[in-house]
């Protein structure tokens, strides 16, 4: 594609799970796209590589997930987690209404080619790499284009409809100048990758003890982990050192011992700074925010891919047929938000009271720890267990995909 000037009905910023979805889903249904993406390719560090059952239930009604499931990838059937000296089973998805009952770990650059390949399939579907979108086109208050710049110099693009779909640092919220509300969050993440041995528990579990709390997701031959800090909480732990960091994970997972080495230097740990936010209004004339850009999610739950997709249905149901029709009016774009937004603040409510009522209280606590009243009464009772398999395997309201392929 050239630079200079283009014309689509819908551009969307940002080729993450939500941009790239809502791509598919409106090239599927015969409206032209352009997903425009900042980076030359969708390997990124890591970002989560969970698709839960609700994303796979929107593969399997796109017709998709036998394929999608011939990728090399890894079925958490439980979620469980070390408290203290006690392990006890959280989730248990065997028992949900979807055609898969687990949650498939797969690295997010294989989702994500996987969606541009079937994207492309389709005549109207085009993705430009390397095309950083840095400003909104406006006439006479509405969004209609935006301008980006690419290795070949600077593009426009004019659009019946912009989608913000950049993200936690979205541009384009920012651009348009949408208003968000900051939940706050007590914690942030440092994330790393420790070798997996065949001896090694195959659970993927959080262990959680007085101040500590590191979460292990078994990717195979490795473990993906999530160690959480005090909100601010990195100076100190750098400055306490690397040696004094690797002991705090042995303490937690002492079969890691042989292999914490394998954290040579701070830079094979990565810092991600938890927001929980959302825009008052998602959208404006011609321009509309999904996913992580309408709402940043705390990692509880490892929701916020699941949630940037369920958005991606529900705007493709809303918006196919109202482009179809002609045009996208603000009432359409309302609806949008009024269909994702219930899901959004029910999943943040959760979230946060996690994270003030146990997450925060955990980091503070200075006692060995033991399982809770209501923990406990999942590994007495272990239908219980499908509650919160429910909660994080299909969030509230899950979507599915209404429209037609054309
Ligand atoms: C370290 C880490 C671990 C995580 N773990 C999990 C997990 O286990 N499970 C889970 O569900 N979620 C997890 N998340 C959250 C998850 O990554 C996001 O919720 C999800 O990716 C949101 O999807 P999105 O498409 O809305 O945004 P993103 O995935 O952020 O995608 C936005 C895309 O827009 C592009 N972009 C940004 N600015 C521009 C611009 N100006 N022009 C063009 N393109 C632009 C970016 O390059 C990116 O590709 C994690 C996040 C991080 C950072």
């Amino acid at each position: 594609m050239a630079t200079g000037e283009v014309s689509v009905r819908c551009c969307i910023a940002g080729g993450g799970p939500a941009g790239m979805m809502l791509g598919l889903l409106l090239a599927r249904a015969g409206v032209t796209v352009l997903v425009l993406e900042k980076h030359a390719d969708f390997l990124r560090d890591f970002r989560g590589d969970t698709i839960h059952p609700s994303t796979l239930e929107v593969m399997y009604e796109l017709g998709l997930l036998n394929e999608f499931l011939e990728r090399p990838h890894q079925e958490v059937h439980t979620l469980g987690a070390q408290i203290g000296d006690d392990f006890v089973r959280i989730a248990d998805f065997s028992h949900l209404p979807t055609h898969c009952r687990f949650i498939a770990l797969m690295p997010q650059w294989d989702f994500l080619n996987f969606i541009a390949g079937q994207a492309k399939g389709h005549p109207g579907f085009q993705l430009r790499m390397e095309a950083d979108v840095t400003s909104l086109i406006e006439e006479g208050g509405r969004v209609t284009g935006v301008q980006a710049e690419t290795a070949e110099g600077g593009l426009t693009v004019r659009a019946d409809l912009v989608v913000g779909a950049d993200g936690r640092h979205s541009t384009v919220r920012t651009n348009a100048g949408l208003e968000t509300l900051d939940l706050g969050a007590p914690m942030d993440v440092l994330w790393m990758r420790l070798s997996r041995r065949p001896t090694d528990p195959e659970q993927t579990l959080g262990r959680i003890d007085a101040g500590r709390i590191f979460v292990m997701l078994n990717r195979g031959d490795y473990w993906q982990c999530a160690f959480v800090i005090p909100k601010g909480g990195f100076e100190r732990v750098h400055q306490a050192g690397l040696a004094s960091f690797r002991e705090e994970i042995v303490r937690l997972a002492p079969y890691l011992r042989d292999r914490v080495g394998e954290l040579g230097d701070w830079s094979d740990v990565k810092l991600l700074t938890v927001a929980v936010d959302r825009l008052r209004s998602w959208h404006r004339p011609g321009l509309l925010c999904i996913g992580d850009a309408a709402h940043a999610m705390s990692p509880i739950g490892g929701v916020g891919i699941n949630l940037a997709i369920q958005d991606a249905v529900a705007a493709a149901n809303i918006l196919a047929p109202a482009f179809l029709r002609g045009g996208i009016s603000d009432e359409d774009l309302h609806a949008v938000q009024r269909r994702r937004e219930f899901p959004t603040r029910a999943m943040q409510a959760v979230q946060v009271f996690m994270q003030n009522r146990v997450i925060g209280r955990v980091l503070k606590s200075k006692e060995k720890l033991s399982p809770p009243l209501p923990v406990r009464l999942l590994a007495q009772y272990p239908v219980l267990q499908r509650l919160p398999a429910r909660l994080i395997g299909l969030g509230f309201r899950p979507e599915h995909v209404r429209m037609p392929r054309i």
